[in-house]
């Protein structure tokens, strides 16, 4: 039998094990990491809401209302009023017939791909797509195509080649992220969606990154670039921008009534609690308003500013150093470490081998001389 040591011992050799880190949350960019105060620059919680006092507040009241757990699943006596709401208020600010909300992103992403697809239906994903949506395809057990990053002559290929022998009633679906989670790049959406149109296909999109960041009201890029109506999933996660923790799925009513119906992840599955709901709720709403829009602005600020000084073309608030070797990768976060700045080597299988990196967030809650700091440390990296 294998042992677990060797299995460790290898991870350990190729530069891939990971270990776990005790971490203390300071004030929002900062971190406590054995009493000393450093500066996070890896974190998705991108408008800084996580530790939000009105986030906090509506958790607490949530808890002293309804209790600390929701009791069961959704489907036996776990859908308390907060869910119910919290699913209105996406679905209004997505501009879509209805939503579900899962306990996380990757809860929505499995429990999605598997209720709408099954053998015979086609799933085609773009090759970088994060690994819940990887492992939803492979779980419907649908043929799983893969088009190379962003290149929409191969899915169009793919998209004919699927469509000569599909059996009657068969799906076809195309997934794709809008803001890449470990590029930091964009989806071509508006082509994207033409081009599913033309082939009759549906369209999955995860904003997980893009979700606060973009879109008048934060909705995400789907909406900033008006293409809702080619989108059929529009898929998310409430525990980045959103500063708490839970997934979404917008879309029609008969998707989300289907979806209800098959989606195990969602039925055989505890309700998410009542405070992690109400501080989700509380995340969109300041998302949607006139303060929402101010922390975005200054996370574009912050963006731009990084962009110019690192002459680095930057589309999103993830901004990848790629250094290539995981051992290379590792060393140049120990360093950025010990200068006061958290930024974790990405490896695989996060990211494809060879192209280990650091992967920089911003926030809304860095200023300027933070931003000049780390990139005055990333000059003096080997
Ligand atoms: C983080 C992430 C998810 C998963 O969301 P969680 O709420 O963290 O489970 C899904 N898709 C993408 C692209 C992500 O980056």
């Amino acid at each position: 039998m294998r042992q677990a040591e060797d299995e460790l011992t290898s991870l350990e050799e190729e530069g891939l094990l990971r270990r776990l880190r005790s971490l203390n949350p300071g004030d929002a960019p900062f971190l406590l990491l054995d009493g000393r105060r450093i500066i996070n620059f890896s974190s998705n919680d991108y408008l800084g809401l996580a530790r939000d006092e009105e986030l906090v507040a509506a958790a607490q009241e949530a808890a002293a209302r309804f209790g600390a757990g929701s009791g069961s699943s959704r489907l036996i006596c776990g859908s308390l009023s907060p869910h119910h709401e919290l699913e209105e208020t996406i679905a209004a600010w997505k501009n879509t017939e209805a939503a579900l909300s899962f306990s996380n992103g990757y809860a929505a992403a499995v429990g999605t791909l598997t209720s709408i697809l099954r053998r015979g239906d086609v799933v085609i994903l773009d090759k970088l797509s994060h690994a819940c949506l990887i492992d939803g395809a492979r779980l419907s057990e649908a043929t799983l195509r893969v088009f190379p990053h962003n290149n929409l002559d191969k899915l169009e290929q793919l998209l004919a080649r699927a469509r000569e022998k599909l059996p009657a009633g068969a799906r076809v679906l195309v997934v794709t992220e809008s803001i890449f989670s470990m590029d930091g790049d964009r989806a071509p959406l508006a082509e994207l969606v033409s081009i599913v149109e033309r082939h009759g296909a549906l369209l999955l999109v995860d904003e997980a990154h893009a979700v606060g960041v973009m879109g008048m009201r934060g909705e995400g890029l789907v909406a900033e670039l008006g293409v809702q109506e080619g989108v059929t999933f529009q898929m998310g996660t409430l525990g980045k921008a959103v500063g708490s923790a839970g997934g979404y799925l917008a879309a029609e009513r008969r998707w989300i009534d289907l979806i209800l119906n098959n989606a195990r992840s969602f039925i055989f599955s505890t309700a998410p609690p009542p405070a992690q709901v109400a501080a989700s709720q509380r995340g969109l709403e300041i998302i949607a308003s006139a303060r929402g829009r101010r922390l975005r602005d200054r996370l574009w600020e912050n963006i731009a500013l990084f962009s110019r000084i690192r002459d680095q073309k930057s589309q999103s608030s993830i901004l990848p150093v790629v250094i290539g070797e995981n051992e290379a990768a590792l060393r140049a976060a120990e360093n950025l470490l010990k200068a006061g700045f958290l930024a974790p080597a990405v490896r695989f299988p996060s990211v494809p081998r060879g192209s280990a990196r650091l992967r920089i967030t911003l926030s809304a809650a860095h200023d300027e001389d933070q931003i000049s700091a780390l990139h005055a440390r990333l000059q003096t990296l080997p």
